[in-house]
């Protein structure tokens, strides 16, 4: 008796939808995400899609209808309730456009609760294209099975950012000159934590002298090469997740096991 093939597929596309998902919804896609399902995964009617909604969870749906410029899916079962996030914020400068939509589609991957961007004085950018990142964040959230999207903060000043700093959140300042063993420093810190991490010319003394003083910034190493921003970012975020995050508990498959 050949075994019942598991539905959905794992092969299921799976999106992001602005509705609130319930059993039974009906959810009607329009625009670049019709076109995908009808265009480049070919979907029919009767054909499963994964949906989230940032809110209750992931849902298996069915296709009802699949036109060329709309697709109409109804919710049939919920598969995972929203994850919880570690308390992971990452606070990189902004950096040259390409390099920095990679750090927001790596540290979506990875698991940062949230994103928030800050201009230095050695940033090269300091203008962010807030749709197009909300973007990049969404499909590489579709595309490592998150059922939670990152929160995205608009770009802030440093000044700002340490002046207004939320009181119980530990700010991990990644330093190239020297700073505490960032594995151990991790370790031993608050569940609720960030980074911050420099521009590719990185801070100038007087914004590195403002950092350290200010009392919940902790100064950390990432080894004693200097790391391009990008690079410390993704390096700091596996850290933290491995010793702090939710990869210390061997995780769960996808499919929620
Ligand atoms: N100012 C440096 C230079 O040009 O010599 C480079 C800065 S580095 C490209 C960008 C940022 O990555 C730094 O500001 C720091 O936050 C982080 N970083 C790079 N290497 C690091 C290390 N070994 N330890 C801690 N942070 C590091």
């Amino acid at each position: 008796m050949p075994a019942t093939p598991a539905w959905p597929p794992r092969s299921a596309p799976r999106l992001f939808v602005e509705q609130t998902l319930s059993a039974g919804a009906r959810i009607a896609l329009g625009g670049p995400q019709a076109h995908y399902l009808a265009r480049v995964m070919r979907v029919g009617e009767g054909d499963a899609v994964v949906l989230c909604d940032d809110a209750t969870g992931e849902w298996a749906a069915r296709v009802v209808e699949a036109g060329k410029r709309s697709v109409v899916l109804e919710a049939a079962e919920r598969l995972r309730a929203r994850e919880e996030v570690p308390d992971l914020w990452l606070v990189p400068a902004l950096l040259k456009k390409d390099r920095f939509h990679m750090v927001l589609e790596k540290a979506t991957e990875l698991g940062a609760a949230r994103i928030q961007p800050v201009v230095t004085r050695r940033c090269v950018a300091d203008k962010l294209n807030a749709d197009r990142a909300r973007t990049l964040m969404t499909e590489a959230a579709e595309q490592c099975a998150r059922t939670a999207l990152p929160q995205l903060g608009e770009p802030v000043k440093l000044e700002a950012l340490l002046r207004d700093w939320p009181a119980g959140r530990a700010l991990f300042f990644a330093d190239e000159l020297g700073g505490a063993p960032a594995a151990a420093a991790f370790a031993a810190g608050p569940d609720k934590a960030a980074v911050l991490i420099g521009p590719e010319g990185g801070f100038d003394d007087a914004e590195r002298a403002m950092i350290r003083a200010h009392p919940q910034a902790r100064a950390v190493s990432l080894g004693p090469r200097i790391l391009r921003g990008e690079t410390a970012a993704l390096a700091a975020l596996s850290l933290w997740m491995g010793t702090r995050g939710d990869w210390s508990d061997g995780g769960t498959d996808s499919s929620g096991k």
